[in-house]
Protein backbone atom coordinates (compact mmCIF):
# COMPACT_ATOMS: atom_id res chain seq x y z
CA UNK A 1 0.00 0.00 0.00
CA UNK A 2 0.95 3.45 -0.96
CA UNK A 3 1.16 6.23 1.38
CA UNK A 4 0.37 8.58 -1.20
CA UNK A 5 -3.26 10.54 0.11
CA UNK A 6 -4.31 11.52 -3.16
CA UNK A 7 -6.37 14.81 -2.90
CA UNK A 8 -9.06 13.79 -5.20
CA UNK A 9 -9.99 9.71 -6.77
CA UNK A 10 -11.98 9.27 -9.42
CA UNK A 11 -13.18 5.59 -10.36
CA UNK A 12 -14.84 5.85 -14.05
CA UNK A 13 -13.64 6.93 -17.38
CA UNK A 14 -16.54 8.51 -19.27
CA UNK A 15 -17.42 11.97 -19.81
CA UNK A 16 -18.61 12.40 -16.04
CA UNK A 17 -15.21 11.11 -15.12
CA UNK A 18 -12.81 12.98 -17.34
CA UNK A 19 -14.46 15.74 -16.71
CA UNK A 20 -13.98 15.94 -13.18
CA UNK A 21 -10.26 14.60 -13.81
CA UNK A 22 -9.94 17.96 -16.44
CA UNK A 23 -11.42 20.46 -14.20
CA UNK A 24 -9.61 18.97 -10.89
CA UNK A 25 -6.21 19.07 -12.37
CA UNK A 26 -6.82 22.78 -13.76
CA UNK A 27 -7.28 23.71 -9.91
CA UNK A 28 -4.05 21.83 -9.24
CA UNK A 29 -5.09 18.96 -7.43
CA UNK A 30 -3.17 16.16 -9.45
CA UNK A 31 -6.65 13.74 -9.91
CA UNK A 32 -5.99 10.11 -10.05
CA UNK A 33 -8.25 8.68 -12.17
CA UNK A 34 -9.00 4.84 -11.61
CA UNK A 35 -10.52 3.65 -15.48
CA UNK A 36 -12.12 0.63 -14.39
CA UNK A 37 -13.65 -2.06 -17.11
CA UNK A 38 -14.63 -0.12 -19.66
CA UNK A 39 -12.66 3.15 -20.09
CA UNK A 40 -14.49 5.94 -21.74
CA UNK A 41 -17.50 4.29 -21.22
CA UNK A 42 -21.01 3.66 -22.62
CA UNK A 43 -19.76 5.95 -25.78
CA UNK A 44 -16.94 3.55 -27.16
CA UNK A 45 -19.86 1.79 -28.13
CA UNK A 46 -21.55 4.14 -29.92
CA UNK A 47 -20.92 5.48 -33.62
CA UNK A 48 -22.30 8.43 -34.75
CA UNK A 49 -22.38 11.75 -32.14
CA UNK A 50 -24.09 14.48 -33.67
CA UNK A 51 -25.58 16.13 -30.26
CA UNK A 52 -22.52 16.85 -28.10
CA UNK A 53 -22.04 20.77 -28.15
CA UNK A 54 -18.92 22.20 -29.76
CA UNK A 55 -18.70 20.06 -32.75
CA UNK A 56 -20.34 20.87 -36.06
CA UNK A 57 -19.71 17.86 -38.14
CA UNK A 58 -20.89 14.31 -36.93
CA UNK A 59 -18.17 12.73 -34.79
CA UNK A 60 -17.73 9.12 -33.26
CA UNK A 61 -18.55 9.03 -29.59
CA UNK A 62 -14.76 6.78 -29.71
CA UNK A 63 -12.95 9.63 -30.49
CA UNK A 64 -15.00 11.88 -28.60
CA UNK A 65 -13.59 9.94 -25.45
CA UNK A 66 -10.13 9.49 -26.67
CA UNK A 67 -10.12 13.11 -26.81
CA UNK A 68 -11.45 13.51 -23.25
CA UNK A 69 -8.93 10.98 -21.64
CA UNK A 70 -6.14 13.05 -23.12
CA UNK A 71 -7.39 16.58 -22.16
CA UNK A 72 -7.47 15.13 -19.04
CA UNK A 73 -3.70 13.47 -19.32
CA UNK A 74 -2.90 16.86 -21.03
CA UNK A 75 -3.91 19.14 -18.03
CA UNK A 76 -2.40 16.70 -15.67
CA UNK A 77 -4.70 13.96 -14.62
CA UNK A 78 -2.87 10.51 -13.81
CA UNK A 79 -5.09 7.71 -14.80
CA UNK A 80 -4.41 3.88 -13.92
CA UNK A 81 -5.78 1.15 -15.77
CA UNK A 82 -7.70 -1.30 -12.87
CA UNK A 83 -10.37 -1.97 -11.39
CA UNK A 84 -11.85 -1.05 -8.11
CA UNK A 85 -12.92 -4.18 -5.84
CA UNK A 86 -13.97 -2.51 -2.76
CA UNK A 87 -14.05 0.91 -0.87
CA UNK A 88 -14.25 1.67 2.42
CA UNK A 89 -15.49 5.20 2.95
CA UNK A 90 -16.09 4.37 6.81
CA UNK A 91 -12.40 6.04 7.58
CA UNK A 92 -10.60 9.32 6.65
CA UNK A 93 -8.88 9.21 4.38
CA UNK A 94 -10.95 6.85 2.38
CA UNK A 95 -9.12 3.31 0.95
CA UNK A 96 -9.94 1.80 -2.27
CA UNK A 97 -9.13 -1.57 -3.42
CA UNK A 98 -8.44 -2.80 -6.52
CA UNK A 99 -8.38 -5.91 -8.62
CA UNK A 100 -4.31 -5.56 -9.18
CA UNK A 101 -3.80 -5.48 -5.31
CA UNK A 102 -3.42 -1.88 -5.22
CA UNK A 103 -4.96 0.14 -1.91
CA UNK A 104 -5.02 3.34 -2.67
CA UNK A 105 -6.28 5.93 0.07
CA UNK A 106 -7.98 9.55 -0.77
CA UNK A 107 -9.06 12.56 0.92
CA UNK A 108 -12.27 12.71 -1.66
CA UNK A 109 -13.50 10.17 -3.86
CA UNK A 110 -15.78 10.94 -7.32
CA UNK A 111 -17.72 7.89 -8.07
CA UNK A 112 -18.22 8.05 -12.01
CA UNK A 113 -18.88 4.19 -12.56
CA UNK A 114 -21.85 5.30 -15.14
CA UNK A 115 -24.87 2.46 -15.86
CA UNK A 116 -25.11 0.20 -18.96
CA UNK A 117 -28.19 -0.22 -20.81
CA UNK A 118 -29.54 -3.69 -20.36
CA UNK A 119 -30.11 -5.78 -23.52
CA UNK A 120 -32.46 -8.87 -24.44
CA UNK A 121 -29.42 -10.92 -24.46
CA UNK A 122 -30.11 -12.35 -28.79
CA UNK A 123 -27.25 -12.58 -31.00
CA UNK A 124 -29.14 -10.93 -33.58
CA UNK A 125 -29.42 -7.79 -31.21
CA UNK A 126 -25.56 -7.73 -30.77
CA UNK A 127 -24.97 -7.90 -34.87
CA UNK A 128 -27.34 -5.06 -35.31
CA UNK A 129 -26.29 -3.00 -32.65
CA UNK A 130 -25.11 0.22 -34.25
CA UNK A 131 -26.79 -0.68 -37.72
CA UNK A 132 -30.82 -0.38 -36.90
CA UNK A 133 -30.53 -1.45 -33.17
CA UNK A 134 -30.10 1.35 -30.59
CA UNK A 135 -30.09 2.13 -26.88
CA UNK A 136 -30.89 5.74 -27.02
CA UNK A 137 -33.12 7.46 -29.18
CA UNK A 138 -32.23 10.95 -28.05
CA UNK A 139 -28.65 9.90 -30.01
CA UNK A 140 -29.93 7.91 -33.21
CA UNK A 141 -33.80 8.98 -33.76
CA UNK A 142 -32.55 11.16 -36.64
CA UNK A 143 -31.19 8.84 -38.14
CA UNK A 144 -34.65 7.08 -38.88
CA UNK A 145 -36.41 9.73 -40.31
CA UNK A 146 -39.75 8.81 -42.65
CA UNK A 147 -39.22 4.89 -41.49
CA UNK A 148 -40.90 2.36 -39.28
CA UNK A 149 -39.23 1.55 -35.55
CA UNK A 150 -40.03 -0.62 -32.67
CA UNK A 151 -39.39 0.75 -29.11
CA UNK A 152 -39.14 -2.64 -26.51
CA UNK A 153 -40.29 -1.69 -23.17
CA UNK A 154 -43.11 -0.60 -20.81
CA UNK A 155 -40.80 1.29 -18.40
CA UNK A 156 -40.64 5.56 -18.67
CA UNK A 157 -37.45 5.42 -21.10
CA UNK A 158 -39.33 3.18 -23.50
CA UNK A 159 -42.61 5.49 -23.59
CA UNK A 160 -39.72 8.36 -23.40
CA UNK A 161 -38.34 7.00 -26.38
CA UNK A 162 -41.70 6.41 -28.37
CA UNK A 163 -43.06 9.53 -27.92
CA UNK A 164 -39.23 11.46 -28.93
CA UNK A 165 -39.09 9.15 -32.51
CA UNK A 166 -42.12 10.81 -33.21
CA UNK A 167 -40.20 13.78 -34.32
CA UNK A 168 -38.63 11.67 -37.40
CA UNK A 169 -39.59 8.17 -37.53
CA UNK A 170 -43.17 7.46 -39.64
CA UNK A 171 -44.27 4.79 -38.16
CA UNK A 172 -43.70 4.08 -34.28
CA UNK A 173 -44.50 0.12 -32.42
CA UNK A 174 -44.03 -0.24 -28.99
CA UNK A 175 -43.67 -4.10 -27.69
CA UNK A 176 -43.96 -4.71 -24.29
CA UNK A 177 -44.36 -8.18 -22.58
CA UNK A 178 -47.51 -7.48 -20.56
CA UNK A 179 -50.43 -5.34 -20.91
CA UNK A 180 -50.27 -3.05 -18.89
CA UNK A 181 -47.46 -0.26 -18.71
CA UNK A 182 -44.40 0.44 -15.92
CA UNK A 183 -44.57 4.22 -16.52
CA UNK A 184 -45.87 7.52 -15.42
CA UNK A 185 -49.87 8.08 -15.97
CA UNK A 186 -49.02 11.14 -17.78
CA UNK A 187 -46.60 9.25 -20.52
CA UNK A 188 -48.70 6.28 -21.17
CA UNK A 189 -51.49 9.33 -21.70
CA UNK A 190 -49.73 10.67 -24.21
CA UNK A 191 -48.42 7.48 -25.65
CA UNK A 192 -51.71 6.15 -26.68
CA UNK A 193 -53.07 9.36 -27.56
CA UNK A 194 -50.21 9.87 -30.17
CA UNK A 195 -51.36 8.36 -33.74
CA UNK A 196 -47.90 7.52 -35.01
CA UNK A 197 -47.67 5.42 -32.26
CA UNK A 198 -49.11 1.57 -31.84
CA UNK A 199 -48.63 -0.85 -29.23
CA UNK A 200 -48.23 -4.39 -28.98
CA UNK A 201 -49.08 -5.88 -25.87
CA UNK A 202 -47.91 -9.51 -24.17
CA UNK A 203 -45.17 -9.15 -27.08
CA UNK A 204 -41.87 -10.57 -26.80
CA UNK A 205 -38.89 -10.15 -29.23
CA UNK A 206 -37.57 -13.31 -30.71
CA UNK A 207 -35.12 -12.29 -33.13
CA UNK A 208 -33.96 -9.11 -35.07
CA UNK A 209 -33.71 -9.95 -38.71
CA UNK A 210 -31.42 -7.95 -41.07
CA UNK A 211 -28.65 -7.91 -44.03
CA UNK A 212 -25.30 -7.86 -44.73
CA UNK A 213 -25.10 -6.83 -47.99
CA UNK A 214 -24.89 -4.44 -49.67
CA UNK A 215 -24.62 -3.11 -45.91
CA UNK A 216 -25.38 -3.93 -42.96
CA UNK A 217 -28.70 -3.06 -41.85
CA UNK A 218 -31.84 -3.90 -39.55
CA UNK A 219 -34.49 -5.22 -42.46
CA UNK A 220 -37.36 -6.87 -39.56
CA UNK A 221 -38.38 -8.11 -36.14
CA UNK A 222 -39.75 -11.00 -35.07
CA UNK A 223 -42.10 -11.23 -32.39
CA UNK A 224 -44.28 -13.34 -30.26
CA UNK A 225 -47.26 -13.10 -28.76
CA UNK A 226 -46.91 -14.59 -25.07
CA UNK A 227 -51.19 -15.12 -24.78
CA UNK A 228 -51.63 -16.98 -27.48
CA UNK A 229 -48.07 -18.49 -28.88
CA UNK A 230 -48.52 -16.70 -32.79
CA UNK A 231 -45.13 -15.28 -34.16
CA UNK A 232 -45.02 -12.76 -36.72
CA UNK A 233 -42.31 -11.38 -38.87
CA UNK A 234 -42.70 -7.35 -39.56
CA UNK A 235 -40.63 -4.99 -41.83
CA UNK A 236 -38.53 -2.81 -39.25
CA UNK A 237 -35.70 0.01 -40.10
CA UNK A 238 -34.99 0.43 -36.45
CA UNK A 239 -34.97 -1.29 -32.95
CA UNK A 240 -34.88 0.89 -29.78
CA UNK A 241 -34.44 -1.35 -26.77
CA UNK A 242 -35.64 0.62 -24.02
CA UNK A 243 -35.63 -2.64 -20.90
CA UNK A 244 -33.86 -0.40 -18.19
CA UNK A 245 -30.42 0.44 -17.40
CA UNK A 246 -27.84 -0.90 -14.21
CA UNK A 247 -25.85 1.41 -12.87
CA UNK A 248 -22.62 -0.09 -11.67
CA UNK A 249 -22.26 0.38 -7.87
CA UNK A 250 -22.42 -3.42 -7.46
CA UNK A 251 -19.08 -2.63 -4.79
CA UNK A 252 -20.47 0.60 -3.36
CA UNK A 253 -23.40 -1.26 -1.65
CA UNK A 254 -23.62 -1.09 2.07
CA UNK A 255 -20.85 1.90 1.78
CA UNK A 256 -23.15 4.62 0.16
CA UNK A 257 -26.63 5.37 -0.05
CA UNK A 258 -28.59 4.22 -3.06
CA UNK A 259 -32.09 4.02 -4.23
CA UNK A 260 -33.80 0.70 -4.82
CA UNK A 261 -32.48 0.17 -8.00
CA UNK A 262 -29.13 1.10 -7.37
CA UNK A 263 -28.74 4.46 -8.68
CA UNK A 264 -26.33 6.61 -6.20
CA UNK A 265 -28.47 9.23 -4.37
CA UNK A 266 -27.32 12.53 -4.08
CA UNK A 267 -28.43 15.67 -2.90
CA UNK A 268 -30.40 17.85 -4.89
CA UNK A 269 -28.73 20.19 -7.19
CA UNK A 270 -25.18 18.67 -6.02
CA UNK A 271 -23.09 15.70 -6.51
CA UNK A 272 -22.53 15.14 -2.32
CA UNK A 273 -23.66 11.89 -1.18
CA UNK A 274 -24.03 10.82 2.37
CA UNK A 275 -20.71 10.28 3.02
CA UNK A 276 -18.36 13.83 3.37
CA UNK A 277 -16.09 13.37 0.64
CA UNK A 278 -17.14 11.15 -1.14
CA UNK A 279 -19.11 12.83 -4.90
CA UNK A 280 -21.43 10.69 -7.43
CA UNK A 281 -21.40 12.17 -11.37
CA UNK A 282 -22.76 11.18 -14.12
CA UNK A 283 -25.57 8.13 -15.52
CA UNK A 284 -24.28 6.72 -12.04
CA UNK A 285 -26.43 8.64 -9.88
CA UNK A 286 -28.98 9.67 -13.18
CA UNK A 287 -31.62 7.60 -14.00
CA UNK A 288 -33.11 10.05 -15.86
CA UNK A 289 -30.87 12.79 -18.25
CA UNK A 290 -28.10 10.03 -18.90
CA UNK A 291 -26.66 12.30 -21.94
CA UNK A 292 -22.91 12.50 -22.07
CA UNK A 293 -23.34 16.47 -21.68
CA UNK A 294 -25.19 16.23 -18.88
CA UNK A 295 -22.46 13.67 -17.24
CA UNK A 296 -19.74 16.04 -18.51
CA UNK A 297 -21.70 18.91 -16.56
CA UNK A 298 -22.13 16.50 -13.05
CA UNK A 299 -18.48 15.59 -13.77
CA UNK A 300 -17.46 19.49 -13.52
CA UNK A 301 -19.72 20.33 -10.25
CA UNK A 302 -18.31 16.63 -8.19
CA UNK A 303 -14.58 18.23 -9.00
CA UNK A 304 -15.85 21.91 -7.69
CA UNK A 305 -17.99 20.07 -5.11
CA UNK A 306 -14.77 18.25 -3.99
CA UNK A 307 -12.41 21.05 -4.19
CA UNK A 308 -14.81 22.81 -2.13
CA UNK A 309 -14.91 20.13 0.75
CA UNK A 310 -11.01 19.90 0.83
CA UNK A 311 -10.85 23.72 1.53
CA UNK A 312 -13.06 23.82 4.02
CA UNK A 313 -11.79 20.75 5.70
CA UNK A 314 -8.50 22.10 5.43
CA UNK A 315 -7.13 19.07 3.49
CA UNK A 316 -5.05 21.24 0.76
P1 LIG B 1 -37.73 0.34 -15.93
O1 LIG B 1 -37.04 -0.69 -15.14
O2 LIG B 1 -38.69 1.28 -15.27
O3 LIG B 1 -38.57 -0.37 -17.09
C1 LIG B 1 -38.02 -1.38 -17.86
C2 LIG B 1 -39.13 -1.91 -18.79
O4 LIG B 1 -38.55 -2.89 -19.63
C3 LIG B 1 -40.27 -2.57 -18.03
O5 LIG B 1 -41.49 -2.25 -18.64
C4 LIG B 1 -39.95 -4.06 -18.17
O6 LIG B 1 -41.09 -4.87 -18.26
C5 LIG B 1 -39.23 -4.12 -19.50
N1 LIG B 1 -38.28 -5.19 -19.55
C6 LIG B 1 -37.26 -5.44 -18.68
N2 LIG B 1 -36.56 -6.51 -19.08
C7 LIG B 1 -37.15 -6.96 -20.22
C8 LIG B 1 -36.88 -8.03 -21.11
N3 LIG B 1 -35.87 -8.86 -20.92
N4 LIG B 1 -37.70 -8.18 -22.16
C9 LIG B 1 -38.74 -7.33 -22.39
N5 LIG B 1 -39.03 -6.30 -21.60
C10 LIG B 1 -38.24 -6.12 -20.52
O7 LIG B 1 -36.56 1.10 -16.72
P2 LIG B 1 -36.55 2.54 -17.38
O8 LIG B 1 -35.25 2.66 -18.08
O9 LIG B 1 -37.76 2.77 -18.16
O10 LIG B 1 -36.53 3.50 -16.12
C11 LIG B 1 -35.52 3.37 -15.12
C12 LIG B 1 -35.80 4.38 -14.01
O11 LIG B 1 -35.60 5.68 -14.52
C13 LIG B 1 -37.23 4.33 -13.53
O12 LIG B 1 -37.26 4.59 -12.16
C14 LIG B 1 -37.87 5.43 -14.31
O13 LIG B 1 -39.03 5.95 -13.69
C15 LIG B 1 -36.76 6.45 -14.37
N6 LIG B 1 -36.90 7.31 -15.54
C16 LIG B 1 -37.52 8.50 -15.34
C17 LIG B 1 -37.72 9.34 -16.39
C18 LIG B 1 -38.42 10.62 -16.13
O14 LIG B 1 -38.77 10.89 -14.97
N7 LIG B 1 -38.65 11.42 -17.13
C19 LIG B 1 -37.27 9.02 -17.76
C20 LIG B 1 -36.66 7.73 -17.87
C21 LIG B 1 -36.49 6.91 -16.78
P3 LIG B 1 -42.06 -5.12 -17.00
O15 LIG B 1 -42.85 -3.86 -16.85
O16 LIG B 1 -42.88 -6.29 -17.42
O17 LIG B 1 -41.16 -5.41 -15.85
Amino acid sequence: MSNTIHPILIIGAGPAGYTAAIYAARANLQPFLIQGPHPGGQLTVTTDVENYPGFADVIQGPWLMEQMEKQAINVGTKTEFDIVESVDFSQSPKEIKTASGNIYKAHTVIICTGAQAKWLGLPSEEKFRGFGVSGCATCDSFFFKGKKVFVLGGGNTAVEEALFLTNHAAEITLIHRREELRAEKILQKRLLENPKITVRWNTVTEEIIGIEDPFKKVTGIQLKNIKDGSVEKLTADGVFVAIGHSPATEVFKGQIDMDKTGYITVAPGTTRTNIPGVYAAGDVCDAVYRQAVTAAGLGCMAALDATKYLQTENLI
